[in-house]
Order: structure tokens, then sequence, then C-alpha cells
């Protein structure tokens, strides 16, 4: 007899959600998530409206959380600098906020937390699913593996050469200020960086580095801000004399960025998150995709669907946002298309609103509609 009927392997978005729609379906569900308590995350903390509004479905408010508002977008690539709207009013939230709020709503809902213990193996057979963790080991009629940027053991995904890093800094005014409403992202050779204002007046900085810069900077966090600042003055005017809220950034390695599980682990496992797929992270959309395939899952699972059913359909969903945010991701990879990009940008404003529309996932207020109302 299985203990539950759904167990989310992970607590973060793509679990939480899962567990919670489970569970006000009635379902018995638990989330068996690693950390003890919460943790910086890296991630860059920009939500898109489609993230918000999967949130205030899940009865999230952003704003009520103390997001900030953020509705420009500003690029720029060594000393060249563009502005455009966004497409929507975007928000600046904590992942260190945002994922305990969605795990307590999971709880709130009825789902059992299981805190602080790591899943160290996942068994699939043909009617239920065996997790265990060190000693214990919980069985459930189906799984969600939701361990986000971190793979289970058994079951990986490809291996990309990217590293990122996320920090928090107590800004100065005059940082504050100028990052007020603003997602400001640098492109560099090897990466980038992304930089918004956050709750609980903090700003958060993030960033990625490829496997040739990480030969040529180092792995020093502190050697990488500088390469950042000296790349450009609109990232080195953020970082300098910059207050930092930890004694290191939260880091995580070999992201597949483009990655889509087309594999099925099992008809009973349904892959979320960045364990079905990986979004380049300019877009700021992954937490939607996170909360979104959490959701499509627990109604795959709600209506008898199978883990290959969910998986085809959801990766349908998102073909022509990944296919344009990996477009725009190319240029990237070279000075000349960086800058080329950016003089676009500064030339067209509309173009990258466009972008910021077409790299966004699709379906929402259809998956947001209760379907058993
Ligand atoms: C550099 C960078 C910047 C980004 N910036 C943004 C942004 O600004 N906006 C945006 O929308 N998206 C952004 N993203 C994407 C976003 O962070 C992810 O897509 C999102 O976090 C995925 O959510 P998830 O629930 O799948 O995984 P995660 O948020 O990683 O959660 C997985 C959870 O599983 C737990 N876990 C892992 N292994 C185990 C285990 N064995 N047992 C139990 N628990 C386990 C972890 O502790 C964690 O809590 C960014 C990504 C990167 C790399």
């Amino acid at each position: 007899m299985a203990e539950f009927d759904a167990i989310a392997i992970g607590g973060g978005l793509a679990g939480s959600a899962f567990a919670l729609e489970l569970a006000r379906h009635g379902a018995r569900g638990a989330v068996i998530e690693r950390t003890p308590s919460a943790q910086l995350k890296v991630c860059g903390d920009f939500l898109s409206a489609e993230a918000q509004h999967l949130l205030s479905y899940l009865g999230l408010n952003a704003a009520d959380m103390g997001a900030t508002c953020i509705e420009t977008f500003r690029m720029a690539t060594g000393e060249q600098t563009a502005t455009a709207t966004l497409p929507f009013a975007g928000a600046g939230l904590s992942r260190l906020v945002l994922d305990e709020a969605l795990l307590g709503k999971a709880q709130e809902a009825g789902a059992e937390i299981i805190r602080g213990e790591a899943a160290t193996a996942l068994e699939p057979a043909a009617t239920r699913v065996r997790v265990r963790t060190g000693s214990k080991s919980f069985d459930a009629k189906c799984a969600a593996l939701a361990t986000g940027k971190h793979n289970m053991r058994g079951w990986p995904r490809t291996v990309g050469d990217t590293i990122a890093y996320k920090i928090q800094l107590s800004p100065s005014q005059a940082v504050a200020r100028a990052l007020d409403g603003v997602v400001q992202l640098v492109s560099y050779r090897g990466g980038y960086v992304g930089a918004c204002n956050v709750e609980d007046d903090a700003v958060t900085i993030c960033w990625i580095m490829d496997g040739r810069a990480m030969k040529e900077v180092g792995p020093e966090w502190t050697a990488h801000l500088n390469y950042i600042s000296r790349h450009s003055s609109v990232m080195g005017d953020i970082l300098a004399g910059a207050h930092y809220r930890s004694a290191r950034p939260a880091a995580v390695s070999s992201i597949p960025y483009g990655y889509k599980r087309r594999a099925i682990i099992a008809p009973n496992v349904y892959p979320t998150g960045d364990q079905l797929s990986v979004i380049p992270s300019f877009t700021g959309d992954g937490t939607s995709l996170a909360l979104a395939s959490g959701l499509a899952a627990a109604r795959a699972v709600l209506g008898d669907q199978t883990a290959q059913g969910f998986q085809a359909d959801f990766l349908g969903r998102v073909r022509a946002q990944f296919f344009w945010a990996r477009a725009v991701d190319a240029t990237f990879k070279t000075g000349i298309t960086r800058a080329l990009s950016v003089g676009a940008m500064g030339a067209l404003p509309p173009l990258a609103t466009l972008v910021a529309s077409l790299t966004r996932v699709k379906g929402v207020k259809e998956m947001t509609t209760d379907p058993t109302q």
C-alpha cells in the first residue's frame, strides 16, 4: 500500500506547486526537501507576469511579500546601453522568501513536508514509486522529480559548461535609485549578469561564466565581479564598494541551457521545473516554467495522464519559447553580436519588448482555471 498518493522530490517552486495543487484536490501528498531552512538560491529573482499569475492562483501575491515592481529592461555590453519597456509589470522577489512561502502554502493545503532530508534514491515500479532518504523510505503512487539544478543519482541530465552565482548586496541610495523599476542585464565575454532590487531593500546580483571565461578569470567570485566591473561601468557602478549580505555567493555548476527531458523515467514519475526543461536564464522565465510544469504535472496525475503524455504536452507548449530564447542566447556569444544586439535594441526598443513576449511560457490563463470547477 502506498503511503502517499504523490511525492515531490525537491521543495522548490516546481515541487511545491505540484504538491499544493494535488493537496487542494484531496490527494495525500508529501514534499521531500533537503534544506532544513531557507537558503540563498541561484536565481536572478525576477518574476514575470506569468510567474505572478501562477503564484496568485497558488495563493501568493508577490507585492504582499514585499516584491519590487519592475517595468523597464536595461541592457548593456561594454559601454553601450539600451533601454526598453517590458511588455508586462515584472517583480523582484528573492527565492529566500518565495520558496518558503510556497512550501508553506503546500503544507497549509495538507501536504506533508519532510524537511532537512535529501532523497538519495528514486526507484520506480509498476504501480508505485519508492523514494529513499538515508535510512528512511517512502512509497507513493507517483512522484514529481523536482530537484531543480541538482540531479538525482541514476537520473542525469545533459551536462553544460556554465557555472552560475548569486549574491545579494545592500545598495547605496544611488544604486537603489538607479535600479528602481529596472532589471539590468550586462553581457560580456563568457556570460552575463543580472541585477534588480528585491524585498528588504536588497539587490540581487546573479551571473554566469562559461568554461572558457572560468579558465581565464579563475574560480574566485570576487575576481569574476572585478572582471565584470572592468567590462562595463554600469555594473562597475553597482558593485563599487558593495556591502554583500553573505560571505560568499550561492553557486551551481554544469547548467544545461536548452535542455529538454524527452526520455521517460517511468509512467508515474513526472519530471518538473529544471528537471524537465532549462531555459536560458536571461529570459527570467525559469520560475514560470517551474510553477507551470509543477501545476501541469499535478493536473496530469488528477486526470490519469502518464508522464509520457505530460512530458510531450509540456515540451510541445514551450517549443517556440525555447526557439526564441536560444536564438537570442546565441547573440551573447561573440563581441560583434553582443554589440549588434544592444545596438538594435537601442535603435528599436520595441524589438526587445517583442523578444520579452516571445520568451514567455504560453497557456498560463487556461492553466490557472481550476479543472474541477
Ligand atoms: C543564473 C540563473 C539566473 C536565473 N534567474 C532567473 C530569474 O531571474 N527569473 C526566473 O524566472 N528564473 C530564473 N532562473 C531560473 C530558475 O532559477 C529555475 O528555473 C527555477 O529555480 C527552477 O525551479 P525548480 O523548482 O525546478 O528548482 P529549484 O528552485 O532549484 O528547487 C529544487 C529544490 O530541490 C531541492 N533538492 C535538490 N536535490 C534534492 C534531493 N536529492 N532531495 C531533496 N531535495 C532536493 C533543492 O534544495 C531545491 O529546494 C535563473 C537560473 C539561473 C541558473
